[in-house]
């Protein structure tokens, strides 16, 4: 007689005492083991039972700044995780409940951002500390990467973000700008209303271990939305500037039509 396998695999999970089903590749909320702590966040990976009808979850742990080598810094949000590269088998009775984590990107486009919502953009090698990318954007006059709990405002013209405490302003001000301009491009504006000026991305690379070292620059504490310009009011505020260029110069294009109409009747 064929002996049955010591395992199997199971296709989900129902949480335990509630109707919540969890399937491979879902993210979990598990059980620390002291009550004080933040539950853990892991990856369904495999899920199943053994002939005593105890069911496991096969899991990757992610881990949180504060449970990384470098620890937690100013640009980690509240709602970051890494993905390890530390995997596990728990028993499925430690799962409470679901979570959703995100790419870095659908994250800071959530319209609400509910308790169970987190994001990754970094991958954690435990053992070595290392990060995957190692190369971060940086933003600002501070050079920091961006950090979602912090309100930022964008420059219309270099399209760089900017913290309203590193450009003189306060949160309050910042949520009332229609439009903002960094010093800098003001003063290129100004410098160069003939010459178009170049618009850059406003983004740097810069090696994120940079960041665990203290070189680091910790900017001024700011909280509250992300303030984002949309790409139509950028590309209005950049009209308004060319056709007022435009204006200003029809007196001097009016004054060399005239020297040159003079000039023919005179010849
Ligand atoms: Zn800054
Ligand atoms: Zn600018």
């Amino acid at each position: 007689m064929a002996k049955r396998p010591e395992k199997r695999n199971l296709p989900l999970h129902i949480i335990t005492g509630t109707t919540n089903v969890v399937r491979v590749g879902d993210c979990v909320l598990m059980r620390p083991s002291e009550n004080d702590k933040a539950p853990y966040v892991a990856r369904v990976d495999k899920i199943e039972a053994d002939k005593n009808k105890h069911t496991f979850v096969h899991v990757t742990w992610y881990y949180r700044p504060e449970e990384s080598m470098g620890g937690r810094r100013e640009f980690h949000g509240s709602k970051e995780l890494f993905l390890s590269d530390h995997h596990d088998v728990q028993s499925a009775y430690t799962i409470e409940g679901k979570c959703t984590v995100h790419t870095f990107k659908n994250y800071t486009k959530l319209k609400c951002v509910g308790p169970d919502d987190y994001y990754s953009r970094f991958e954690y090698k435990v053992a070595t500390g290392d990060f995957i990318p190692d190369r971060v954007a940086v933003y600002c006059k501070c050079e920091m990467p961006y950090n979602p709990d912090d309100l930022m405002v964008q420059c219309e013209h270099c399209k760089d973000w900017y913290h309203p405490g590193c450009v003189g302003l306060t949160t309050e001000q910042t949520k009332q700008l229609a439009e903002f301009v960094c010093s800098d491009c003001s003063a290129s504006l100004k410098k160069s209303v003939n010459t178009p000026v170049p618009l850059s991305s406003g983004k740097v690379l810069t090696e994120l271990a940079c960041f665990f070292s203290c070189c680091a620059k910790a900017p001024e504490e700011v909280s509250g939305a992300v303030v984002k310009m949309d790409e139509d009011s950028f590309h209005h505020a950049h009209q308004d500037f060319v056709q007022c260029t435009a204006l200003e110069l029809m007196p001097v294009l009016f004054i060399y039509y005239l020297i040159s109409v003079v000039s023919c009747f005179c010849q």
